[in-house]
């Protein structure tokens, strides 16, 4: 306590209204008590929060697709993959710095058309891990130099997302959605400047691999004056989703030529033309223009397929949060008990179809049929509301079918 200035505060050294007296006549003032509440209150969280879970607490993988079974409907493969591909990412976060066997960071590929559940899925995973999540578009990342954001941005989100506290961030999920569109164009890269090709791949694959990233909090494109958050992308797991439309074509020529190969062994097996995408392989991915290095480090690949009429049907109804179920809570909460017949339900599913709007277009379709519903309802004092088949015809006859196709 030597220099010391006496009546100050013994651990800012300065004078203030009200101030606290320890034995031996310490001050402290009620600023630093503030700011030590504060530190010991972070310190506590942030030790729990960063830690990663012990091995039995981890769910096993039937118990992860059991969970994503409640929200994504169908899909078994890519859910049993990335069931099993947390799982390992646990373990790999569980393991010794000492052991010789390292197990290497399993980030994910999905592929599939869009509107297939890729983005529901790696929500899903990061809702159960229950660590932060963030979405972002690859198409939006361009090469250092060039306008658009730099790779780091995608950190910037999910730094964003629990409020800037690094700890968590780094032990997070990050879905890249187009992937396939910062693909290679063409096969001789040298011929024009691939602003949003290679670079960029080249760029992520640091941030894939496991790095330590200066980070501009904002996101957007750096410049010398910011100030940048240092977050190890170590443990962050890596999920990218792309359509990767014509991959198909990729996966037929290869199988073709495989075929002709091993034709004895192959013949026998029958080929599902109609759903290419379940024969995947790296290779396909980088014949449409990743490069190795990226398709190396996104070792675990699986597939969505194409929704059928079925599914889109269990959309509706089934999920947790399934749309039905949305608008029957949102209707309860007037009194109102609301239900819809199976015609409504099928006619609906019928539209997605017929206007290829996919599981996103379900959401519009009702949205146009419900609107009037919700709107009157309401102030109509009935305690029973059933949408029927005419009813919808007729909210969807008064539709715009141009703007719900966009919307979707
Ligand atoms: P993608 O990322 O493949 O383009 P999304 O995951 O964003 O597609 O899906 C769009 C919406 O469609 C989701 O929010 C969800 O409501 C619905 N959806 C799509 N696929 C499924 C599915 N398999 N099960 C349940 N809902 C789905």
């Amino acid at each position: 306590m030597a220099g010391l200035k006496k009546n100050a505060c013994a651990f800012c050294g300065q004078y203030k209204p009200m101030m606290f007296e320890g034995m031996g006549g310490t001050l402290i003032c009620s600023d630093c008590i503030q700011a030590a509440a504060l530190m010991v209150e972070t310190d506590q969280a942030t030790p729990s929060q960063a830690k990663m879970p012990a091995m039995k607490s981890v769910p096993k993988p039937a118990e992860i697709k059991a969970f994503l079974d409640q929200y994504v409907i169908g899909q078994d493969e890519a859910k049993k993959t990335l069931s099993v591909a947390v799982y390992n990412h646990y373990k790999r976060l569980n393991q010794s710095m000492d052991d010789e066997v390292e197990i290497e960071k399993s980030n994910i590929i999905l592929v599939g058309r869009t509107g297939t559940g890729k983005t529901l899925l790696a929500r899903t995973i990061a809702k159960m891990l229950q660590v932060p999540f963030a979405q972002v578009d690859a198409t939006v990342l361009t090469q250092a130099g060039y306008v658009g954001e730099d790779v780091e941005s995608l950190l910037s989100r999910l730094l964003q997302v629990c409020n800037f506290d690094v700890k968590q961030a780094e032990r997070g999920v990050v879905f890249i959605d187009e992937i396939d569109k910062i693909a290679r164009k063409g096969d001789n890269p040298s011929i024009t400047r691939d602003v949003s090709g290679e670079g960029v791949q080249q760029a992520l694959l640091k941030l894939l691999e496991g790095s330590i990233v200066n980070v501009p909090p904002e996101g957007g494109r750096k410049h010398p004056e910011q100030k940048f958050m240092q977050v190890n992308t170590h443990n962050i797991l890596f999920i990218c989703g792309g359509a990767f439309d014509g991959i198909e074509r990729l996966i037929g020529q290869r199988l073709n030529t495989q075929m002709i190969g091993f034709e004895a062994q192959q013949s026998t097996k029958k080929l599902d033309k109609n759903n290419l995408l379940k024969y995947i392989a790296p290779q396909d991915l980088k014949a449409f223009g990743l490069i190795p290095e990226i398709v190396g480090r996104l070792p675990i690949l699986t597939y969505l397929n194409p929704l059928d009429k079925t599914a889109l049907r269990s959309i509706l109804t089934e999920p947790k949060n399934a749309l039905v179920k949305q608008y029957t809570k949102l209707l309860a909460m007037d009194g109102v008990e609301l239900s819809f017949t199976d015609e409504a339900l099928d006619y609906i599913v019928d539209k997605a179809m017929e206007y290829k709007l996919g599981a996103r277009g379900l959401r519009a379709l009702c949205e146009a049929i419900m609107m009037d519903v919700m709107f009157d309802v309401p102030s109509n004092h009935t305690d029973h509301y059933e949408v029927t088949l005419d009813f919808c015809k007729a909210q969807i006859a008064k539709a715009d079918m141009m703007k719900l196709s966009a919307s979707a």
